[in-house]
C-alpha cells in the first residue's frame, strides 16, 4: 500500500515540478518583512484559489489558513510554513534575485511556503482517500518577536476543528539536498533578549578616583554572566548566555556615563529559564551597586524551546524512510537556535524537521546571510515527502 501511495505522489510531483520552482522563485524575488507579507499572502491565496482549496485570509494580520477536507472533517492535522523575509541586501546574481531593496529570503521561508503550497495541491488532488483533513498554516513573522505563531494560535488556528498535530519543516543548508532530518524530544532552544543599561559617573580617564566607571562595571557583568551558565545552570540543561552588543561611547581619555549591553539567553527548560532570568537580573543589579553604579535590566521574553513529540516524530521518520529511502533520513543534533514553531509544540504534540538544501560545490553554511541560497531539487523531494508524511500520519492516527 505504501509503495502505491509513493508512486502516486511521485507522479503528481513530476507534474508539478516546474510549479514549485516557479512559486519559490516568485516568492524569493518579492520578499516582505515580518507582518508586512501582504503580497505574499495574496499570492498564496491566489494559488489556493487556483487549486480549489478553501482558505481564510488576514488571520493574525497577514496569515493565510487553508483547509483540505478529506474523509473525516474532525480528524485534523496541520502543516505549517512561514512567510517572512529578513532585512538583508541579497548579494546573489541569480534571475530570481530580490527585487525589494534591503529585503531578502535568507532563511528559506520562500521554499517552505512553496513546498507547502504544492504539497497541498497534491493532497487536495487525492483528498478522496485522505483519512482526515489538513489545515495549511501560512504564518507571518517567524523572525521577529513575539512571533507570528503565537498570534496565529491566539487567532484560533488550532481549533474549529481541533488540530491534533502540527508538522513543520525548515531548510538546512549543511545537509545534503533532498535528505531530511528528525529529532525526538528537545530540539531547539528557548530564547530571551537581555538589555542592560549600566550607569556610573563619567569623567576624565586620568581621574578614575573621581568617576564611577561603567565600562569596568559592564565588563565585570559580562564575565560574571558566564557563571550563570557554568555555576548556576543545572549541568544537564544546555544553556547559553551571549552578549553581542557592548556600547560605551567614551573616548581614549573620556569615561562615559553609561554603557549599553544586549545579549541573549538560550536554554531548554521553562522552570530554569524563569530562574535564570531572575538570576541574571539580580547579578547585574547587585554587581553594579557593589561597584558604586547601577544597572537597569530589561529582559524581553522570546520563544519557548522546540520539543518534538517522540511518537509523532518516530512515525514521521518511518514515513520519510518509506518515501525517500533509509539513507535519506538522518538523526539531528540539538541546536541553540530558536523557532516560534515552539508555540505550536507546547500546545499540541508536534514535530519540526529539516530538509537538506545543500548546493554542490557551494559553501553555504549559514542561514541569514546575503549569499544564502538553496538547491532547488530539494523542493521536489521536499514537497513529495511533506505530502506523503501528512497522508500517512492521518492514516495511522486513531479516530
Ligand atoms: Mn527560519
Amino acid at each position: 500500500m505504501a509503495s502505491i501511495l509513493r508512486q502516486r505522489i511521485e507522479q503528481h510531483c513530476r507534474l508539478y515540478h516546474s510549479e514549485v520552482v516557479a512559486i519559490r522563485r516568485h516568492l524569493h524575488a518579492n520578499p516582505e518583512l515580518a507582518f508586512q507579507e501582504h503580497h505574499t499572502a495574496d499570492f498564496i491565496a491566489s494559488k489556493l484559489e487556483q487549486y480549489g482549496i478553501p482558505y481564510e485570509k488576514n488571520v493574525a494580520k497577514t496569515g493565510v489558513v487553508g483547509f483540505i477536507e478529506g474523509k473525516k472533517k474532525d480528524k485534523v492535522i496541520a502543516l505549517r510554513a512561514d512567510m517572512d523575509a529578513l532585512p538583508i541586501t541579497e548579494l546573489n546574481a541569480v534571475p530570481y534575485k530580490s527585487k525589494n531593496e534591503g529585503i531578502m529570503h535568507a532563511c528559506g521561508h520562500d521554499a517552505h511556503s512553496a513546498m507547502l503550497l504544492v504539497a497541498a495541491r497534491i493532497l487536495n488532488d487525492i483528498r478522496a482517500d485522505l483519512d482526515g483533513s489538513i489545515k495549511l498554516i501560512f504564518q507571518p513573522s517567524e523572525e521577529v518577536l513575539p512571533g507570528g505563531a503565537k498570534a496565529m494560535i491566539e487567532a484560533g488556528v488550532l481549533e474549529n476543528p481541533h488540530v491534533r498535530h502540527v508538522i513543520g519543516q525548515h531548510v538546512l543548508p549543511t545537509m545534503n539536498s533532498g535528505k531530511v532530518g528528525y529529532r525526538s524530544g528537545m530540539y531547539m532552544a528557548s530564547t530571551d533578549e537581555i538589555y542592560l543599561t549600566v550607569k556610573g559617573k563619567g569623567g576624565h580617564g586620568a581621574t578614575p578616583d573621581l568617576n564611577i566607571d561603567p565600562v569596568l562595571i559592564a565588563s565585570h557583568i559580562v564575565v560574571t554572566m558566564q557563571q550563570v551558565v557554568s555555576r548556576i545552570a543545572p549541568p544537564t540543561v544546555p544553556t547559553v548566555v551571549s552578549f553581542g552588543r557592548f556600547i560605551a561611547e567614551g573616548q581614549t581619555n573620556v569615561i562615559p556615563d553609561e554603557v549599553k549591553l544586549s545579549g541573549i539567553l538560550r536554554t531548554f527548560n521553562e522552570e530554569w529559564r524563569e530562574k535564570a532570568k531572575a538570576k541574571i537580573t539580580k547579578l547585574a543589579e547587585e554587581l553594579a551597586q557593589s561597584m558604586g553604579g547601577s544597572c537597569e535590566v530589561n529582559i524581553v521574553p522570546g520563544y519557548p524551546f522546540v520539543v518534538n513529540d517522540p511518537t509523532l516524530t518516530e512515525n514521521l521518520k518511518l514515513f520519510s524512510k518509506e518515501y525517500l529511502g533509509q539513507r535519506k533520513v538522518e538523526e539531528l543534533d540539538m541546536r541553540m537556535t530558536a523557532e516560534d514553531f515552539a508555540y505550536y509544540a507546547h500546545k499540541v504534540p508536534s514535530s519540526f524537521f529539516r530538509i537538506g538544501t545543500k548546493i554542490r560545490g557551494k559553501d553555504i553554511t549559514n542561514l541569514h546571510t546575503a549569499t544564502f541560497d538553496i538547491d532547488e531539487d530539494a523542493l521536489y523531494r521536499g514537497m513529495g515527502n511533506l505530502a506523503y508524511i501528512a497522508f500517512r500520519t492521518l492514516e495511522e492516527l486513531p479516530d
